[in-house]
């Protein structure tokens, strides 16, 4: 392993999620830590990757198809690709070749045509549903927040995605959120719990056990973990501030 900036600051950004699942008494390897790389080159993508990291994140579609080939032309093992961000309608085909698992599934418009390219590859695609629980008029994503509270928000969750578990080409593995920006990570406690409940509902509504939640940023992690975060998407943490 070379001694570089990117590698030390992977290694404390470990350090920091196996300390959070100590406290917890979570098992770290029940945590993958994605790699959120985007803005950052190609080559800070490779200077992970030999530190150990293996997931990466990107959340823009011209980006990571210019970004994705390079990499893994160049890496001496593949990495595994995460889409986070936002994906337009029209985007989709060009995700589905590049990515392992796409974390921003935030219509029923969006699920059905993903799935129809996976069909069309032969393949299914890991999919988590991004929902908004916060109610943050800025974030993407299905809605329910205040769904403890209010039953009739509950149940039009629900009824909205249930009929997304019978699409051929997706593999819904869990949950997604953003937390709103806040002062300090204990504030950002109630989103992460609130979405780890949602999970519970939707698993007994649909039979199945999602197994994954993907919370938790540079600024929370630490507390997405507590909360039961199975995925953290962490960027500036790891490769500095983004380049803009
Ligand atoms: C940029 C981004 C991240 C990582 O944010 P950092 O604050 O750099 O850790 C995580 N998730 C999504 C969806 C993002 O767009």
């Amino acid at each position: 392993m070379k001694n570089t900036l990117i590698a030390a600051n992977l290694a404390r950004v470990q350090q920091m999620l196996t300390d959070a699942c100590a406290r917890a008494g979570r098992d770290p390897t029940s945590v993958t830590l994605v790699a959120v790389s985007k803005t950052n080159p190609a080559s800070a993508v490779l200077e992970a990757l030999e530190a150990g990291a293996q997931h990466f994140g990107e959340n823009r579609v011209e980006e990571a198809e210019v970004k994705i080939p390079a990499v893994n032309a160049a890496a001496a093992s593949t990495p595994i690709w995460h889409m986070i961000g936002h994906v337009q309608s029209r985007k989709a085909k060009d995700v589905v070749p590049l990515f392992q698992m796409v974390h921003s599934v935030d219509s029923v418009k969006l699920a059905q045509k993903f799935s129809a390219l996976a069909v069309e590859r032969g393949r299914r695609l890991d999919v988590l549903l991004e929902v908004n629980v916060s109610g943050e008029e800025t974030k993407q994503g299905f809605e329910a927040s205040d769904w403890e509270r209010l039953p009739a928000v509950r149940q039009r969750f629900v009824d909205e995605v249930l009929p997304l578990f019978s699409l051929p080409g997706l593999y819904i593995r869990g949950l997604m959120t953003m937390a709103p920006i806040v002062a300090q990570m204990e504030q950002a406690r109630p989103v992460f719990a609130s979405l780890a409940g949602l999970r519970a509902a939707l698993a007994a509504e649909c039979g199945q056990t999602l197994p994954d939640l993907s919370m938790g940023m540079t600024d929370d992690y630490p507390v997405a973990i507590e909360e039961g975060a199975t995925i953290v998407r962490v960027g500036r943490a790891i490769f500095g501030e983004r380049q803009k």
